[in-house]
């Protein structure tokens, strides 16, 4: 019998905020900072201390749930977690529990059945905890603790058990990604741990309303793990159920290594949280005036430049969803477009844009090992390419190699084609010289093609292109080549 998988996920995000969640300390890069460096009394839980809300977190956490179409809650309150763990120095977490900042939004992902709303449940601010790492040596084990991270503002997002396999799960968390990453808000790097992703995971009989009992799996840090684990999971508890074994409520480990979940607690060993009111604070107010001051300052989403994309500039679902994902590279695209639009030199298709920068610019960027936000060819010095390609100057090949310079060197297209002397040679009477060159200099091969293998053709192409040194229009070669065997098959022979 095939298990119907049901799935719903936690998600915890750091704001990108200067200072703390209830203090003034830095937010630092916590994988590079020095430990300790950006704590103090309110932090480290000190007695008698008092903590501040900041103000820029709630303006972001406002801005994710009116993203993610939420109902903003007028009044929030903050609540004590209290729980016991070495980098939680004040015994307990700031977060809130029965009343969050926001409920019942949605967040559209891509199914195979087509576009899906997944239902976010609620939308509340906390504040993260600090970082252990563990030490073992041969002598002696131990712990070293940093509470830099400890404070810093923490969103946490949480949706309803709408999601049915490894690929939707994927979807939602891209999507989340670059929704955040819109929002400026956070930077989603999970591999640095300022994006979490925890799913719950059950599996049930088809058709069955019921939900089945969850597994909730930590420690992921990237989408390949999160899509790995869900599959896993999905067949591991299908699988328990058919030999008639019970599934117990556990939270679970991925280890990337051996590929498969390990078990970390279970209900039992949970802690009881004993929520209670933070005392130390009011209850979060928020005006309908500042709601709708950002929810009209949002900047366009993805969802909705993806539609504008395809409208606007005629690409496909495809091209404009790479171009969309994020959002540098959406601004990039149109920077290029109206530059070519406004400098209006050569008629050059979206279409034809979309596959530079996708194709071509994107794979330097790989190559290079550099975000598109830190690409130093300005979209202006990227039109200026495609142009001396569209304009005949250059030859798609020597495009390439161009871009590679101009990325490693920051000079412009322009600089490096004279340079080398690149330019593109489209003189006929110079090709139809090399053709004949190649022709008198093959006569075997020729041969060979005039008894009808046609294949040879290409070859004897490659060969003219050799002998220009890559640099000569391959449309010119193509013709005359073609002319110059077409006579010869006519007379049939040297
Ligand atoms: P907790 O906060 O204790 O982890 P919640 O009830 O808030 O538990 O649920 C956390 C997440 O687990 C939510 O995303 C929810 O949709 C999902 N979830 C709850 N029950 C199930 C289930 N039986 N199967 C799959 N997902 C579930
Ligand atoms: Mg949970
Ligand atoms: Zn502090």
């Amino acid at each position: 019998m095939e298990f119907e998988a049901v799935i719903g996920i936690e998600v915890h995000a750091e704001l990108e905020t200067n200072s703390k969640m209830f203090c003034s300390c830095a937010v630092l890069d916590s994988t590079v900072a020095k430990p300790n460096i950006a704590v103090c009394p309110v932090c480290t839980g000190m007695p008698g201390v008092l903590p501040v809300i900041n103000q820029r977190a709630v303006e972001y956490a406002l801005r994710v749930a009116l993203a993610l179409e939420c109902e903003i809650a007028h009044t929030s309150i903050f609540a004590r977690k209290n729980y016991f763990y070495p980098d939680l120095p004040k015994g307990y977490q700031i977060s809130q529990y029965e009343h969050p900042l926001a409920r019942n939004g949605h967040l559209k992902i891509q199914t195979a059945e087509g576009v899906r709303q997944i239902r976010i449940r609620r939308v509340h601010l906390e504040e993260d905890t600090g970082k252990l790492t563990h030490i073992y040596q041969e002598e002696e084990a131990y712990s070293l603790v940093d509470l830099n991270r400890a404070g810093v503002p923490l969103l946490e997002i949480v949706t309803e058990p709408d999601m049915h396999s490894a690929e939707e799960v994927r979807s939602f968390a891209t999507n989340l990604r670059s929704l955040l990453r819109y929002l400026q808000v956070n930077s989603g790097d999970l591999e640095k741990g300022v994006m979490r992703i925890e799913p719950n995971i059950s599996v049930r009989p088809p058709g069955s309303k019921d939900l089945g009992t969850r597994i909730e799996v930590k420690n992921l840090n990237s989408f390949r793990a999160l899509e790995r684990s869900v599959a896993y999971e999905i067949k591991r508890q299908s699988s328990e159920i058919q030999q008639g074994k019970p599934i117990l409520q556990q939270t679970v480990g991925w280890d990337e290594n051996l590929g498969m979940t390990v078990p970390q607690r279970t209900k039992e060993e949970e802690n009881d949280y004993r929520y209670f009111p933070e005392p130390d604070l009011p209850p979060l107010v928020i005006e309908q005036e500042w709601i709708d001051s950002l929810r009209n300052s949002l900047p366009e989403l993805p969802e909705a430049k993806l539609h504008r994309f395809m409208t606007e500039f005629g690409l496909s679902e495809y091209d404009a969803g790479i171009l969309v994902a994020e959002r540098s590279a959406a601004d990039y695209f149109e920077e290029v477009y109206r530059y070519l639009v406004e400098s209006s030199r050569e008629e050059i298709r979206p279409k034809v844009i979309a596959n530079w920068i996708i194709g071509d610019l994107f794979g330097v960027q790989n190559q290079f090992g550099v975000p598109i936000e830190q690409v130093d060819i300005t979209p202006r010095e990227f039109a200026e390419l495609i142009l001396l390609v569209s304009q005949g100057e250059i030859n798609q090949k020597t495009a390439k190699t161009v871009l590679v310079e101009m990325f490693s060197t920051g000079r412009t297209a322009g600089e490096i084609v004279a340079d080398h002397g690149f330019s593109q040679i489209s003189d006929r009477e110079y090709i139809v010289d090399l053709i004949n060159q190649v022709i008198s200099g093959n006569p075997a091969q020729v041969q060979e093609y005039l008894k009808g293998k046609d294949a040879i053709s290409r070859w004897l192409f490659g060969q003219v292109m050799q002998a220009a040194k890559g640099q000569a229009n391959p449309q010119v070669v193509e013709q005359e080549l073609e002319s110059q065997l077409a006579a010869l098959r006519q007379t049939d022979g040297l």
